[in-house]
């Protein structure tokens, strides 16, 4: 038989639930109707209309970034794209780089320029901890490094590089371009491009945009572009090539075809934040997190990072012994309809706290969803006490969201 029909296959209907499951994990996250109505539509991904939206995600960008850059490109792709974008056109066989890891996506960075023959030093960051600016300033007096890594948020465990402008002007100060990623972070709490001296940020889409997967911005300072411009290695990666990149988003011209549909869908995350305004954006998410925290400690259960370095777009919870964080997920799932992350490896829960994830009403259903599930696993909890602790500071906090 040279083309048999596939067996079996079920209408995606009748795969996907009715009603869709709550997205409160580590992404991706819920996504407004706006975007989602955005992101069925196709155009021409050169006529007019779709030059004009590029436009539009350019002007935003800058405002949800902080910069005055003309060098805002989007990215096909996951976030990894743009941390890729970033790396390999900034980083040469040779280039010596200091790469600051707290855990697996900070990690990631230093892999990536690695193999594209960078000379690469980890800063290993102890558990639990932000980096210190001391310890970063200790590593750059080693001398010779053109490039630093380092993420806002490290995601995986949750722990928060909390100095992160200083870490910038530090190594803006010993002659480093800072690449940072903001994946998780970027209008969930302030960052500031220019002000702080990054020179490449990364984002994606799915997690503080609120918009969908697989389509990612990246935004280089005037100083990485020169860089880019003078390097003297070929570039390896065609889609990766900024300079390529760069006669889509701001030439008017022809690099591959952007996925149309998705920059649609992000041109309407961007203007919700627009709307919002990046610090009544960064009030709800540090209300709303901290509100989470406050309930689900006074349930009777411990945050996985202290209060200092702790993320607050991300919510880490550890699970006490003899409960499974996997059977906590599933019960969670398939009975209140609530879905949030365990980690690689550890037994602890991750909670987001991202765009439409910090919302009133998503607190509530996933808070009493994680008290009912850990008491089903056998967790030993007091739901009640951590609903009315987290309505407390909601209340406290007068506006609603
Ligand atoms: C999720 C995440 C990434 C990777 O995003 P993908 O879209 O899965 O490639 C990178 N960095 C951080 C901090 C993240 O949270």
């Amino acid at each position: 038989m040279k083309y048999p029909k596939p067996p079996g296959v079920i209408p995606l209907d009748n795969i996907l639930p009715d009603e869709p499951l709550l997205m409160m994990g580590a992404g991706p996250v819920p996504i407004p109707h706006k975007v989602a109505s955005a992101n069925s539509v196709v155009i021409n991904h050169l006529g007019e209309t779709m030059s004009q939206v590029v436009e539009q995600v350019k002007v935003m960008s800058r405002y949800v970034f902080q910069t005055d850059s003309g060098h805002v490109l989007g990215v096909s792709g996951p976030a990894s794209a743009a941390m890729e974008m970033a790396i390999c056109n900034l980083v040469e066989p040779g280039t010596r780089v200091l790469s600051i890891r707290n855990g697996l996506f900070s990690g990631r960075l230093a892999e990536m320029a690695t193999r594209v023959g960078g000379d690469v030093t980890i800063l290993e960051v102890p558990d639990k901890q932000s980096v210190s600016p001391e310890a970063v300033e200790a590593a750059l007096k080693e001398g010779g490094f053109t490039v630093l890594t380092v993420v806002q948020g490290e995601t995986s465990n949750t722990v928060w590089n909390r100095d992160l402008a200083e870490i910038c002007r530090l190594g803006k100060a010993y002659g480093c371009l800072n690449v940072v990623d903001t994946v998780c972070t970027l209008s969930t709490m302030p960052m500031e491009m220019d002000e702080w001296g990054v020179d490449a940020v990364i984002t994606g889409g799915q997690k503080g945009l609120s918009s969908i997967p697989g389509v990612s911005l990246i935004a280089f300072s005037d100083d990485a572009w020169t860089r880019i411009e003078q390097r003297n290695a070929p570039m390896a990666h065609w889609c990766l090539d900024a300079r390529l990149a760069d006669k889509f988003w701001n030439q008017k011209s022809y690099h591959y075809t952007a996925p149309v549909s998705g920059v649609l869908a992000l041109h309407e995350a961007l203007r919700l934040i627009c709307e919002e305004t990046l610090p009544a954006r960064f009030r709800r998410h540090a209300v709303c997190s901290a509100a989470l925290q406050a309930g689900i400690e006074a349930m009777g259960l411990d945050l996985l990072i202290p209060a200092e370095a702790r993320l607050n777009s991300v919510v880490g919870i550890s699970v006490p012994d003899g409960v499974s964080a996997d059977r906590i997920r599933h019960i969670m799932s398939e009975m209140y309809r609530v879905e949030i992350s365990g980690a690689f490896g550890l037994n602890i829960l991750r909670i987001g706290q991202m765009g439409e994830q910090s919302r009133t009403h998503n607190l509530s259903r996933t808070l009493h969803a994680l008290g009912a599930g850990m008491r089903v696993a056998g967790g030993r909890v007091d739901p009640p006490a951590g609903m009315a602790a987290m309505e407390r500071v909601l209340a406290a906090n007068i506006e609603r969201h």
